[in-house]
């Protein structure tokens, strides 16, 4: 009894912590402007299923999906386990289905333990590119620290949480051979039974073992839960929001600025009435507050995984620019607002900003616009939309742009062209001697 009830405040009280910690993360991308992408549903519900469940994305790296995929599928069909281990610990029950499921339970048990299995082969292979193989598109100077003990975190505990699982069931299996009481005859266990003989045979031992193992396991996993918010590893829940509200525009387009727009076509039609303004009265962003919600959503979204960053030309040819620290700054900038609102209200303004103190103007004017990265990103996530943005800002509200621009945006203004002709000679190539 007083075991269930120690569970029973252990489930609560991590459910109650992810709730509040995800109702930050919603509250923080809620701080964006307006974005209406409710349209297009059932091609929506596509793009989702194919990049996000389908996985569709990272077959361009063939062995980095494989052992994403034995990752991905293990977990979500191990984490159905913990159904049972939650009604077990709740009700003082010891693998409640295994009777009423009889052969079918056997079957999903040794499922799950190949499964398992491949799980920790695919963190195993994951934990030696980053710290052994040091894959280039893992390093960067976005990736301090917090990034690479963030990542190595989340394999150790993957790992530690797939062995328990395997341990927990080699010591039940033995415990079944036994007869031990509550131990009820639970089928195959394909890959624990090879764990099993190098357990101690005493069965207080074993159950001692079995009984740590489970706790472990399922302590692990609700501390895992709440690790998420603060993780990379959140991805794995917005990964299907994310592609769901993809922008569903060919690559390349940009939107127009409405503020803008309603100022040419005013001129043009003096009894044009303008449209509404979603932009906040300014041109571009320059701060997070400034950015669409969606970018907000990518930027929690963001595994990290570098793939943008090295199909960045700009990147590869030594600029300053990595799309994948374009991400990665907006989340911290985000996070450091959000802590600002929980600390002195949703009024208070710090002097920062994500223009300037994050991304500097050297990295947004290193962009080709190319849209390079947003192809390559697994979850589609565009850096492109915010660099734009900043650009936007940088121009059109603080008149900076690098001097072979402001040379051309000159030359626009003054002869309608880039060039640096009058529009009176613009046919003089045209003219034969
Ligand atoms: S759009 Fe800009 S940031 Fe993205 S890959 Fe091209 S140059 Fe790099
Ligand atoms: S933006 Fe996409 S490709 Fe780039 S690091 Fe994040 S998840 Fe990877």
């Amino acid at each position: 009894m007083i075991a269930q009830l120690i569970f029973l405040l252990f489930t609560i009280a991590a459910v109650v912590l992810f709730t509040i910690n995800v109702r930050k993360i919603i509250r923080n991308i809620n701080l964006g402007r307006p974005l209406n992408r409710s349209d297009r549903k059932a091609e929506r519900l596509m793009v989702m299923l194919k990049v996000a469940f389908g996985q569709t994305k990272m077959t361009k790296k063939p062995v980095a999906a494989i052992l994403h995929f034995f990752v991905y599928v293990g977990f979500i069909i191990i984490n159905l386990e913990v159904l049972e281990i939650i009604i077990d610990g709740l009700f003082g029950t010891h693998r409640i289905f295994a009777a009423p499921l009889g052969g079918i339970y056997s079957f999903l048990i040794g499922s799950f333990e190949i499964l398992a299995a491949l799980v920790l082969v695919g963190v195993i292979a994951f934990y030696a590119r980053r710290n052994f193989i040091r894959l280039k598109r893992f390093t960067g100077v976005e990736m301090t620290s917090w990034p690479k003990s963030d990542a190595n975190y989340i394999l150790i505990i993957e790992t530690l949480l797939m062995a328990a699982f395997l341990i927990m069931n080699a010591a039940d299996y033995r415990l079944q051979q036994l007869g031990s009481l509550h131990y009820i005859e639970a089928g195959a266990f394909p890959i624990s039974g090879l764990i099993a003989p190098y357990l101690p045979s005493s069965e207080s031992a074993l159950i001692m073992i079995e009984r740590s193992c489970w706790w472990f396991h399922i302590l692990g996993i609700l501390a895992f839960l709440n690790y998420l918010p603060y993780s990379k590893h959140f991805h794995i829940l917005l990964a299907f929001p994310n592609t769901y509200y993809s922008n569903l525009e060919p690559k390349g387009e940009f939107s127009n600025m409405a503020s803008v727009s309603n100022e040419v076509k005013a001129m043009l039609d003096p009894s044009y009435t303008p449209e509404p303004i979603a932009e906040g009265g300014k041109f571009g962003a320059k701060d997070i507050n400034d950015l669409s919600w969606k970018s907000l959503m990518e930027a929690y979204t963001c595994t990290e995984c570098g793939r943008c960053t090295s199909a960045c030309p700009a990147n590869m040819t030594g600029k300053l620019l990595s799309p994948r620290k374009i991400m990665m700054d907006t989340r911290d900038r985000m996070e450091e607002v959000g802590k600002n609102i929980d600390k002195h209200g949703k009024d208070f303004k710090d002097d920062k900003s994500l223009l300037g103190n994050y991304i500097s103007q050297e990295e947004i004017w290193a962009c080709t616009t190319c849209n390079a990265c947003t192809e390559a990103c697994p979850v589609n996530i565009d850096p492109l939309s915010i660099i734009m943005e900043l650009r936007r800002f940088s121009v059109m509200e603080e008149s900076q742009a690098p001097a072979s621009l402001n040379a051309m945006l000159g030359n626009v203004e003054n002869n309608g062209a880039p060039w640096k002709y009058s529009p009176a000679d613009r046919l003089n190539w045209a003219e034969t001697k």
